[in-house]
């Protein structure tokens, strides 16, 4: 059902395509898909030219060829899918998340996007759902260090904004993100941590299932 229809971005080099080419052509391990999310997301703000915090959602929202849209029908936070005849991304968001949380699905569907058509993850002992449940955990990954970059974070907490509430309104994202990334970056005595056998339960939200692809 995956991966079948044929995505070409027409402007080369475009960003998608700048970033895609960091993904080598092969299945990854967990940690290398977390490990390679959070270079994909230090590219996509150079590309964009994003230092700023709160990093804007236009960075996505004036992306070509990708629609984002609200939709009440929505029983998860968000999904996204190719609509081959339209030819674009369409991301569909739940209005009846915070802004915080929106922000924050956004991106996870971005990195959705981003890896469309890539090796994706190694299969761990044939266990497609712990397999799924990583790859959740990589577009999380992704969407926190997107919007949470870690030089800026370091910057403001190093001002005197010392507490997760304080990083989360500064940042725009939900607490459950800034005490995911405060904790990752050691300035949080972290209960959180990022690994494989720690479930999602620390990101704010099990965002979407993973990117739905219609041709
Ligand atoms: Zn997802």
């Amino acid at each position: 059902m995956h991966h079948q229809s044929q995505v070409r971005d027409d402007q080369p080099p475009s960003v998608l395509s700048k970033i895609r080419s960091l993904v080598p052509d092969r299945p990854l391990r967990f940690s290398e898909a977390i490990h390679l999310a959070e270079l994909q997301a230090l590219r996509f703000l150079e590309l964009t030219g994003n230092n700023i915090a709160p990093v804007p959602t236009s960075v996505v929202t004036t992306f070509p060829r990708i629609r984002v849209i609200d939709d009440p029908t929505l029983p998860i936070a968000g999904a996204s899918h190719w609509n081959g005849s339209l030819r674009e991304w369409v991301i569909r968001l739940n209005p009846t998340d915070s802004g915080p949380q929106r922000r924050f699905t956004l991106l996870h569907e971005f990195k959705h996007i981003i890896d469309f058509g890539a090796p994706g993850l190694r299969q761990v002992e044939a266990h497609p759902v712990c397999c799924e449940r990583h790859t959740e955990l990589v577009a999380d990954h992704f969407a926190t260090c997107v919007l949470l970059p870690k030089a800026r974070v370091r910057e403001v907490w190093a001002t005197g904004t010392c507490d997760a509430a304080a990083i989360a309104a500064r940042f725009d994202v939900p607490m459950g993100a800034a005490r995911v990334r405060l904790a990752q970056l050691g300035l949080l005595d972290a209960e959180v941590s990022l690994n494989a056998d720690n479930g999602d339960q620390d990101y704010p939200q099990s965002t979407s299932n993973r990117a739905e692809v219609r041709s």
